[in-house]
């Protein structure tokens, strides 16, 4: 484990740039204040830090409080290490926001015992922070495809009309359904059908853009959502992803199975709800649907701005 040591004495910064190495820790020694926020702010920056109080640059209880104010989610674990040793010193070190305090001259041991403490510290936060970013992954995608389940794309969909709002602009949504689905379980089955489910999603992945949101609304029905697309982009790409789909071939275990989509698309206006904007979708896809089904319907109120 990386820790930076922050430290202007250059006997004192050797000492422990050895005894940090021989811990089986990987030091990075810096000299000054400043030099040791910037490494800190990298992204695989140190996760446990050794600050001296007075140093050029910033202060070592400088650096704990940008690291507070940083408010970051998993914080590096600092040990402030100095020649103060008051009382008083010692709080106002910790109310800066330094997780421990040790005063030099130090005990090697006890210095080697609070930093293992802090790595255990760090090693607890990353655990946790990992299985709470898991958990809300998971809490927003569909296990089979990995696409956002119905609730986050409406979240999504919600967020992204009001600011369409906020900043006058465009968002049109694409409700897609999968056509004669049913007729491709019957034949292959149903481990077949949730390969083809899975692949529809690949498809569609591969053909927006980072900030464009899929969702599984329902089965075999899923909501896209383009934010700031302007009638002819949002086209564009409806009409290029209805043609992809129709002309891929999937690969399941029970054979080859081609697919087609109907898409009802509508657009955001300023004002619109976002069940409003869903049923506007939700009637041009049941048009698409009755007109043949492989096409896309524009909802009769799109042209209206
Ligand atoms: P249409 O063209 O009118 O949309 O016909 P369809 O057959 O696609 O529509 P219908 O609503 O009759 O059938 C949808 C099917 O989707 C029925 C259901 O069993 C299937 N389905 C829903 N979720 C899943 C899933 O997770 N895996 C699989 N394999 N099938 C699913
Ligand atoms: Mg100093
Ligand atoms: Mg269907
Ligand atoms: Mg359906």
């Amino acid at each position: 484990m990386k820790v930076l040591i922050a430290e202007d004495d250059a006997t004192s910064r050797t000492i422990l740039t050895s005894v940090l190495t021989q811990w089986g820790y990987e030091p990075v020694p810096t000299s000054d204040g400043r030099q040791a926020w910037d490494i800190m702010q990298q992204p695989d920056a140190p996760k446990l830090a050794i600050l001296d109080w007075e140093m050029p640059g910033l202060n070592g209880l400088d650096i704990c409080r940008r690291i507070q104010d940083m408010g970051s989610s998993n914080p590096p674990y600092c040990i402030v290490l100095t020649a103060r040793d008051q009382k008083a010193d010692i709080v106002k070190g910790l109310d800066a926001g330094a997780n421990d305090y040790m005063s030099k001259p130090y005990d090697k041991n006890e210095l080697q015992a609070r930093i293992n403490a802090g790595r255990r510290m760090v090693e607890l936060q990353t655990e946790l922070l990992e299985t709470k970013n898991a958990l809300a992954r998971e809490a927003m995608h569909d296990p089979l495809t990995g696409a956002l389940n119905r609730r986050a794309v409406l979240e999504g969909l919600e967020r992204e009309l009001n600011r369409a709002e906020r900043h006058n602009s465009y968002l049109s949504i694409g409700l897609c359904d999968i056509d004669h689905f049913k007729e491709v379980n019957d034949r292959y089955g149903h481990q077949a059908g949730d390969v083809v489910l899975c692949a529809f999603v690949k498809t569609v992945q591969h053909n927006i853009r980072g900030h464009d949101l899929l969702g599984r609304y329902g089965g075999e029905e899923f909501l896209i959502v383009l934010p700031e697309s302007r009638g002819g982009i949002a086209e564009g790409l409806y009409e290029r992803l209805r043609t992809r789909i129709a002309d891929t071939r999937i690969t399941t275990p029970t054979g080859e199975v081609g697919i087609t989509v109907s898409i009802g698309v509508a657009r955001g206006r300023p004002g619109i709800a976002v069940e409003a904007l869903l049923a506007s979708a939700d009637a041009a896809l049941y048009k698409a649907k009755h007109a043949g089904r492989n096409r896309i319907v524009y909802a009769s109120d799109m042209n209206n701005k």
